[in-house]
């Protein structure tokens, strides 16, 4: 197993932690206990937050007890002593957990460096005021009461200790354990690289002559170049400018040296002093690199967008267009040309209802209309075009609108599909339904709905007639001739009959050698006299096979005027009962329905 293997490391992260902890904590209190009291400098909190910020909740009874026990050595060896080693460490432990449990409240599953500058803000909020609110006022106790410091300044070395220590340190360590260097790194170009190193070393160069050079208080130099690394290098790149400058800076006011050395009171107060300028530092920085971070990111999924979008767009069978609010349209994707025969050149600065054929303007309109009205609905509309191209009679157009950053419409996006071969299969089937396959005449279902339009005109006044007609002695033809024959003067009867009707007269096939004529616009005698001409048509003119042999049929008919009877079915029934009588009556002739 290799020492750097994420297992090796997870198993021994609360040691590794604790011997962190432990080397934090003893060079704080080395270094910046000056009265004896609480030390004024304390970054192992921090270590302690970003590491249960990172870590799993099952994780942290490990992490809290290596932590815990370093916090109670260093104390007990460096500190005040063995009687404050375990309060210490619980006050201690108490902080970074309200820290850490509060940004696990508020902002779960989100990382520090999440593009909303929120989890930064909770993360501040939890540390300078319950945590170490509370903190400080325990740990202020125990000091002032084993050690000369006043419960008052005890509070305050506390509170600056950690409130700026954290803001200084935690983040960052937060952001190296959250993996952020390593996607900083696989995200950022080689350029950006040198760019970012470069600006950190010349902040560096220029915070050691601030510190270490200059004669005056010039610390007003350091805001520009941190400023412009925040710019220019993000996130990381400002929570590492803090660190350098609490670096270098802490350093220089720990050994006698810069701005802070002038600030009149003991070395504790100037350190504070430095602690405060720190944390204005990172208050001045971070959320400015968390909001660009935010926009990089934004503008990045923007583009990835209106890449995905234009390649759809580009390679597209339907037509994509864009249309401006008053519908002239902007854009229009290549396959205009194949689709609409326009080249997209053409059409752009065009008031799309130009192309769209004058009966379906008012629709289209209705629709463009309706998707600025409800941005986030799809509107669906079928029209004619208005451009004359081979083949193409019916597009569709589904319409979306776009929206500005407020949800207000800028424009809509259209794509126009090719409904023309949909449509003309979809007429055909309709026609397929409505005829009979073998005569051409109307299916019976077509002509009981005719039938059904005429009884409704009869009711307004109209006359009309329903001629009921059978053919004599079919049977005998089909035993005669045979089926194929049969069939054939099935076809040659309504063939027939056609010429001998008007074109609002329609003729349906009921069933069998059954059919039904509707003689539009007559009474019964006029209607009597058409189907003696039908009949006589019928009866001298034999039809002819094939084999040239003539054969003749006869019909039997039935007449009804629409206005005696109710419903179809009555007028059917009575049509069928004269038919009866007429075949009863000898055949080939006509009888009136009673
Ligand atoms: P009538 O009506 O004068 O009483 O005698 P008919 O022989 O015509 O009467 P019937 O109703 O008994 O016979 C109708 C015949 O029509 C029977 C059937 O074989 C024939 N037929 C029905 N539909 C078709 C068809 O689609 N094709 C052919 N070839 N024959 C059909
Ligand atoms: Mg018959
Ligand atoms: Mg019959």
């Amino acid at each position: 197993m290799s020492l750097s293997s994420p297992s090796f490391v997870s198993r021994f992260a609360p040691l590794i932690a604790g011997v962190a902890y432990f080397l934090l904590a003893t060079i704080a209190l080395l270094i910046s206990r000056f009265e004896g009291g609480l030390a004024y400098i304390w970054l192992a909190n921090a270590l302690l937050m970003a590491e249960l910020q990172r870590s799993q909740t099952r994780q942290w009874p490990g992490i809290i007890l290596c932590c815990g026990i370093a916090s109670m050595i260093s104390t007990s060896l460096f500190g005040m002593g063995p009687i404050a080693a375990a309060p210490m460490a619980l006050i201690n432990i108490a902080e970074a957990l309200i820290v850490v449990l509060l940004c696990r409240r508020f902002e779960p599953d989100r990382h520090l460096t999440d593009p909303s500058k929120r989890p930064l803000l909770v993360f501040v909020l939890a540390l300078s005021i319950p945590a170490n609110v509370i903190a400080g006022l325990a740990a202020a106790y125990v000091a002032s009461s084993l050690t000369p410091v006043t419960f008052g300044a005890s509070w305050l070395q506390w509170y600056s200790g950690h409130v700026l220590g954290g803001l200084t340190f935690a983040p960052i360590l937060m952001m190296f354990f959250q993996g952020e260097a390593r996607r900083w790194s696989r995200e950022t170009s080689r350029k950006s690289k040198w760019e970012a190193l470069g600006l950190l070393i010349f902040f560096a160069a220029v915070t050691v002559h601030v510190f270490y050079l200059a004669r005056y208080p010039m610390l007003f130099v350091l805001l520009l170049p941190m400023v412009a690394i925040a710019f220019r290098t993000g996130y990381l790149g400002a929570a590492a400018s803090v660190v350098i400058l609490a670096v270098i800076g802490g350093g220089a006011t720990m050994m006698g040296h810069g701005p802070f050395h002038m600030v009149p009171g003991t070395l504790g107060e100037r350190i504070q002093f430095l602690q405060l300028f720190l944390s204005f530092s990172f208050l001045l920085t971070i959320p400015v690199a968390a909001e660009l971070n935010r926009r990089r990111r934004l503008f990045q999924m923007l583009q990835e967008s209106e890449a995905r979008y234009r390649a759809i767009a580009e390679h597209s069978g339907d037509v994509v267009l864009e249309l401006g609010v008053d519908g002239v349209i902007q854009y229009a994707s290549p396959s205009a040309i194949d689709q609409l025969g326009c080249e997209p050149d053409m059409l752009i600065g065009r008031d799309a209802a130009d192309f769209v054929d004058p009966q379906d303007r008012a629709e289209v309109a209705r629709s463009h209309r309706r998707a600025l009205a409800h941005p986030g609905e799809v509107q669906t509309v079928e029209f004619r075009p208005g451009l004359h191209v081979a083949d193409l009679d019916w597009c569709e157009m589904v319409t979306r609108a776009v929206v500005d950053e407020r949800g207000m419409p800028t424009g809509v996006i259209s794509t126009i599909r090719d409904m023309s071969r949909h449509k003309a299969r979809q007429r055909a089937l309709q026609r397929a339904a409505s005829t009979d396959s073998l005569t051409g005449a109307d299916s019976r279902s077509a002509f009981l709905e005719k039938l059904e339009g005429e009884i409704r005109r009869a009711a307004a006044g109209e006359r009309s007639c329903l001629l009921l007609i059978d053919i004599d002695h079919f049977k005998s033809v089909n035993d005669r001739y045979g089926h194929i024959i049969g069939d054939k003067i099935l076809s040659g009867f309504v063939s027939r009959l056609r010429p001998g009707l008007r074109g609002m007269d329609s003729i349906g096939r009921l069933g069998g050698e059954e059919f039904a004529i509707l003689l539009v616009g007559v009474d019964v005698h006029r209607a009597s006299m058409i189907c003696e001409r039908l009949r006589d048509s019928v009866s001298t003119h034999p039809m002819r096979t094939d084999t040239g042999e003539a054969i003749s049929v006869t019909f039997s008919a039935g007449l009804v005027e629409l206005k005696s009877a109710a419903g179809a079915t009555e007028l059917l029934e009575a049509a069928d009962k004269a038919l009866y009588r007429a075949k009863n009556g000898g055949r080939n002739c006509l009888r009136l329905a009673a």
